[in-house]
């Protein structure tokens, strides 16, 4: 992304998710919060979702009709779900006295590779962006979609895109960043299951990656990787509340608590491969194969013994026929190998920029499990997060113990690792 030019005033950028829009009073109730924040006196540009599950809703149809739809025709569906929800929060804006303008992706300059449903952003050219804000119009950007130069077509982003959009557009702009949901902030745990699981004020980049990463939904996991590589902070907070959110910062230099957050995940699909040649270039062809199916694998473990390697790793169960094509792929070059599929297992980790400098969170960690007879089927640890798979019906189980033991029931009593 180019640098951005010194604007005279201050321009945020504000996203609102697909349930914050979900109907046309919620819709209004975005505009409001649009109208407010350019009364204030700053240049306003949003990024809508599409309405509640139109973006499900659409696939859904697409495979009614055809069992492995086109891709290119895929995108074309696809992004007329934010193009719906941004000119209807347009005409809402008006209707408050504001002037408003919606934007695709490709009229608001957003340019992307060519890979149908899973572009990548490549360059924004806000023209068009500028040119409205500086006649004083609030900016409304279709999320999840750009354009390509290469094939002149609409693309989009992959699911969850649109906090991407909205990242992107800070970079560019200069600007600053609000991603509006319904929910509050990061929590230290869901607090579905943990109910007296604390708002956290600040989260780094590195740890808000390890939990976008291992379950939580609050930010999507490319829109926080592109937020640090340009240091725009996020701040993640409510449509319906005036209530401070989470901020997502470089938070270099702070005191880091030990433990920040319990995440979790449930749905994955552990694959272990036996009889892996011991050679050099297998788990290459391997995970070459599986990465050109676009699949998203967390953790890898590898073991070799008597020049044989067993190697294990979890997908997400969405990616499991993806990944089980992938392997098929793989076999034509390594040779055949035996496959063992685990379903019904569940990710928990501990997160925190703090444990790093604290041995022994990770013996903590299991022995607090095994106090609730929960067996690990995986542990995989970076230096600020420690992961479990467990059966998905411990996982609920395992985040409320671990929640007690390393952040406490209450919001002020946190004890000590
Ligand atoms: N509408 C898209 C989706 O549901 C993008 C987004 O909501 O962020 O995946
Ligand atoms: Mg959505």
């Amino acid at each position: 992304m180019e640098a951005a030019p010194e604007p005279a005033l201050e321009t945020v950028v504000m996203k609102f998710g697909g349930s914050s829009v979900a109907d046309p009073d919620k819709i209004r109730h975005v505009a409001r919060r649009l109208v407010e924040a350019r009364e204030r006196g700053v240049r306003v540009v949003g990024t809508i979702s599409a309405m509640g599950k139109t973006t499900d809703t659409l696939l859904e149809l697409a495979s009614q009709v055809s069992p492995h739809p086109y891709p290119r025709e895929l995108d074309m569906l696809l992004s007329t779900g934010e193009r719906v929800s941004c000119a209807l929060v347009a005409m809402a804006v008006h209707d408050l006295g504001q002037e408003a303008v919606s934007f695709t992706g490709s009229q608001a300059g957003i340019l992307t590779d060519s890979v149908h449903t899973r572009a990548k952003i490549r360059q924004i050219t806000p023209v068009r962006i500028l040119e409205a804000l500086d006649a004083g119009k609030i900016v409304l950007v279709a999320g999840f979609q750009g354009f390509s130069r290469d094939t002149m077509d609409i693309t989009t982003l992959g699911r969850g895109a649109g906090d991407l959009t909205a990242v992107a557009l800070a970079a560019t702009l200069g600007a600053a960043c609000e991603v509006y949901s319904d929910v509050s902030g990061v929590f230290s745990a869901d607090p579905r299951i943990v109910p007296g699981a604390r708002k956290l004020e600040t989260v780094s980049y590195e740890e808000m990656l390890e939990m976008a990463a291992s379950g939580a939904r609050v930010l999507a996991l490319r829109a926080v990787e592109l937020a640090r590589g340009h240091d725009v902070p996020i701040h993640a907070r409510s449509t319906f509340s005036e209530e401070h959110g989470t901020w997502v910062q470089d938070v270099a230099g702070m005191e880091e608590p030990i433990i920040s957050a319990v995440t979790h995940s449930e749905d994955e699909v552990l694959f272990t491969l036996l009889g892996v040649p011991d050679v050099p270039g297998t788990a290459a062809a391997i995970f070459e194969a599986v990465a050109e199916a676009h699949v998203s694998v967390d953790t890898i473990l590898q073991n070799a013994v008597h020049g044989a390697a067993e190697l294990s790793f979890s997908v997400p169960r969405e990616d499991v026929e993806a990944t089980r094509s992938a392997l098929a792929k793989a076999q034509e070059s390594i040779g055949a190998i035996e496959i063992e599929e685990v379903e019904d297992l569940g990710k928990v980790s501990l997160i925190g920029a703090g444990m790093r400098s604290h041995p022994g969170v990770a013996a903590e960690m299991f022995r607090t499990l095994a106090d609730e007879g929960i067996n690990l089927r995986l542990i995989s640890t970076s230096p600020i997060k420690i992961t479990c798979l467990v059966g998905s019906d411990e996982v609920a189980r395992a985040v409320r113990a671990l929640h007690t033991r390393f952040l406490g029931n209450e919001a002020d009593s946190v004890p000590q690792v």
